[in-house]
């Protein structure tokens, strides 16, 4: 007999942090499973915004860049660096989009390796990486070299061993992608990237804040990532970028601002790079955009990734199951791993019925995600997503299928 989705919740050593977001059991939502595209806001996010108008904007003014603005970016990626990416002090920063921060990364290592002719990525990338990769090979004279991985899977070592070349300049995966939720090999995939003479690029937009990750470790060269998914920095909150402490002396970085200069406020002629990380800043910070990611790092740092980690496979579990006996009688697949070890925080489910399902669900009020062609995408925030509300969703899902 297995647990209830009611014993779970009340077994559930986490089940208190749920209660630290905002409308968590709001009626209004039968079901939130888009925490990974969308987090919900943390309850302290209000009290902080509040004090942030009246205090630190309102009268400190124009002189909050001298009392902490302006080492922010800096400051707050040393933070992520620590909680959730695995990375030593002097490497992460907090700047622009995904977007963007992943073209400074993508186009650094792209410079670092003159002379090879191919950037690696996968066509089951998300969008965004995949384009980038296409507008940097045609800026630079390289041209974009193929990975077809396993739709319901992802990107494997063999999939990368077998396009590496020593024209290889640089390799761009995703650690967890956003459709399967296949967790990539980042250790072994990186010393394979090395091997070959290779520079990495991972984009951790679906692992950061759900699945551990050691970027120093595993010897990673540069990343970037989301903190509106499960670090909850609220819609478009500024993403993250880390660089390598053995590539902060030769790396340069594409947009050539004046706040990423040695002196910005002696706003001298010709660009000179601040030494270290804060040479990837280039223009003035999105302050108001890191107070939401913040508060959740108050959250994470209490509990720890490790823990986070242990809730997420439990509700991914949950999830399977429920699937396994409710939706795979109907014909649903799953397209997603089964072994929990290489599987990130949601799961993607197809069936040739779920895109006129999809409305259906909004209305009511059960919000997952969906992706294309036929897929529903449950994400399961690990802080804030109930088991009950996981078994809402399936059953929702059976029942419009029936
Ligand atoms: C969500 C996501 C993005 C988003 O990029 P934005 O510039 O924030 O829109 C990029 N890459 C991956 C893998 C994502 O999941």
């Amino acid at each position: 007999m297995t647990a209830t989705a009611v014993d779970l919740d009340v077994r559930d050593p986490l089940r208190a942090y749920r209660d630290r977001f905002v409308a968590a059991d709001d009626p209004a939502v039968a079901a939130y499973l888009d925490g990974n595209s969308l987090g919900r806001p943390p309850k302290a996010l209000q009290e902080r915004m509040a004090s942030f108008v009246a205090g630190a904007w309102g009268t400190d003014l124009i002189r909050g860049w001298d009392k902490g603005w302006f080492d922010k970016p800096v400051a707050l990626g040393d933070r992520i660096g620590a909680a959730v990416l695995g990375a030593a002090p002097g490497q992460t920063v907090v700047g622009e989009s995904t977007t963007v921060s992943l073209y400074k990364v993508i186009r650094a290592a792209v410079d670092q390796r003159p002379g090879r002719s191919e950037i690696v990525v996968d066509r089951g990338n998300f969008p965004t990486d995949r384009y980038l990769v296409e507008g940097i090979a045609a800026e630079t004279g390289r041209t974009p070299r193929w990975i077809e991985p396993d739709p319901a899977g992802g990107v494997t070592l063999d999939d990368v061993r077998g396009v590496l070349s020593d024209q290889t300049a640089v390799v761009v995966l995703s650690h967890v992608a956003f459709r399967s939720a296949h967790i990539s090999d980042m250790a072994a995939i990186t010393r394979a990237a090395h091997d070959a003479g290779a520079l990495i690029v991972w984009d951790l937009c679906h692992s950061v804040g759900a699945v551990p990750i050691e970027l120093d470790a595993t010897g990673v060269d540069f990343a970037a990532g989301c903190t509106y998914k499960y670090l909850n920095g609220g819609p478009g909150s500024p993403a993250f970028l880390y660089v390598s402490s053995r590539h902060l002396e030769s790396a340069t970085q594409p947009i050539q601002g004046w706040m990423g200069v040695k002196d910005a406020f002696a706003m001298g002629q010709g660009y000179e790079p601040a030494d270290g990380i804060r040479r990837f800043v280039s223009g003035t910070p999105p302050i108001v955009g890191m107070l939401g990611m913040e508060a959740t790092l108050d959250l994470i740092e209490e509990v720890g990734i490790s823990r986070i980690r242990e809730k997420s496979i439990a509700l991914t579990e949950f999830a399977i199951e429920k699937y396994d006996r409710i939706l795979a009688p109907r014909g649903v697949e799953l397209s997603s791993p089964r072994d929990a070890s290489v599987r990130g925080g949601h799961i993607t489910i197809d069936h040739p019925a779920f895109p006129a399902l999809m409305e259906r669900l909004w209305a009511a009020n059960i919000i997952p995600d969906f992706r294309p062609p036929t897929g529903i995408r449950l994400g399961l925030s690990p802080l804030s997503t109930s088991f009950s509300e996981t078994e809402r969703a399936i059953n929702a899902i059976g029942e419009m299928l029936a």
